[in-house]
């Protein structure tokens, strides 16, 4: 069995923090047995000054957890300020200081049948997360056989735990194949989005990404990407659809999203991108994408959500 003892973090679950190791929910409920989970994965970086650790676009994540529920005809009494609350006081209650990774989840608890709209329960939990270089972060990416969800079937609008069953057949795959992640198609053929993360590409000096209606969850960090490069790249991104053949004609291609940040792809299917890097509208995404992240970008100021409000607390005499 796993052993999440010794963590010496706290989760928030129903109202409590509990050890890491007490943060149980019941086989029986419908979370466990189908799926009935919707979620954020955010993230909290600290500042450029070290002063304070910042939850990037926390009403934005937690406006879209509360889309996830109503589509999901989950019953609850939550208030967006009240998750609010919750994610900041997780951060506080573990001491963060560094770079993390939280989780915000909204379930179905009880002795859940398929159709059972509560009771919901929540959940935050915390984890770190190490910086990487933007090249130590390039992968290679596989188109997949298996397609996209749909917005007629499971719609990836929806943050649901049960859509990443999708993600995990096309990322197992890809690495079955040798390959680090998969792109999948739409049932028509138009490239969607990776597993756990948005696509984006370079198409004689024009950056593409595939619309919010083909089959992609509404990302923030594309939005931002979005909002980012139309101030600072010459050309505005696209938002159109993407054909297959594109993706190994493209000079740039990369993924974004709250873990992936921007993550370069340098081979498609065993074509070589540009010359096999990051190419320079990828390191152009991701410098302006980090600068609003760690606050060093004063226009998007309003994106940070400080969790110490008058500084990172002192540590404990003797807590090293
Ligand atoms: N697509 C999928 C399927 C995802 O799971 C994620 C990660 N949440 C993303 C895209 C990126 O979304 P965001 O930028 O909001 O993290």
């Amino acid at each position: 069995m796993v052993n999440y003892a010794g963590s010496g973090k706290y989760i928030y679950l129903n109202g409590e923090f509990v050890p890491e190791a007490e943060a149980k929910v019941h086989v029986l409920s419908g979370a466990v047995k189908y799926g009935a989970l919707v979620f954020e994965g955010l993230v909290a970086y600290l500042d450029g000054e070290g002063r304070d650790v910042n939850v990037f676009r926390l009403p934005g994540h937690v406006a879209r957890l509360f889309h996830s529920m109503r589509l999901m005809r989950f019953q609850h009494d939550f208030t967006p300020e009240g998750l609010h609350e919750i994610v900041l006081e997780t951060l506080r209650r573990n001491d963060v200081r560094q770079d993390v990774h939280i989780r915000l989840a909204a379930f179905v608890e009880g002795h859940g049948q398929t159709g059972e709209k509560g009771p919901v329960g929540v959940s935050c939990s915390v984890t770190s997360r190490p910086a990487r270089s933007l090249e130590a972060k390039a992968i290679r990416c596989a188109v997949s056989s298996w397609r996209r969800i749909d917005d007629t079937t499971l719609p990836p609008r929806i943050k649901s735990a049960a859509n990443y069953a999708n993600g995990r057949l096309g990322v197992m795959q890809a690495r079955e194949d040798g390959y680090d992640e998969a792109i999948f198609l739409t049932q028509a053929g138009k490239v969607a989005e990776a597993a756990s993360s948005c696509f984006f590409a370079v198409r004689d000096g024009q950056l593409i990404t595939s619309e919010a209606t083909h089959g992609i969850l509404e990302s923030i960090t594309r939005d931002s990407l979005i909002q980012l490069l139309a101030r600072d790249c010459a050309r505005p991104v696209v938002e159109r659809e993407i054909d297959r053949s594109e993706l190994y004609l493209c000079e740039e291609a990369f993924l974004c999203g709250s873990s992936y940040e921007v993550t370069p792809i340098v081979d498609i299917d065993g074509f070589v991108l540009g010359d096999g890097q990051a190419g320079p509208l990828t390191r152009l995404a991701w410098l302006s994408y980090e600068a609003a992240l760690r606050g060093g970008d004063g226009a998007h100021a309003h994106w940070l959500t400080p969790v110490h409000g008058a500084g990172l607390p002192r540590r404990a005499a003797g807590s090293g």
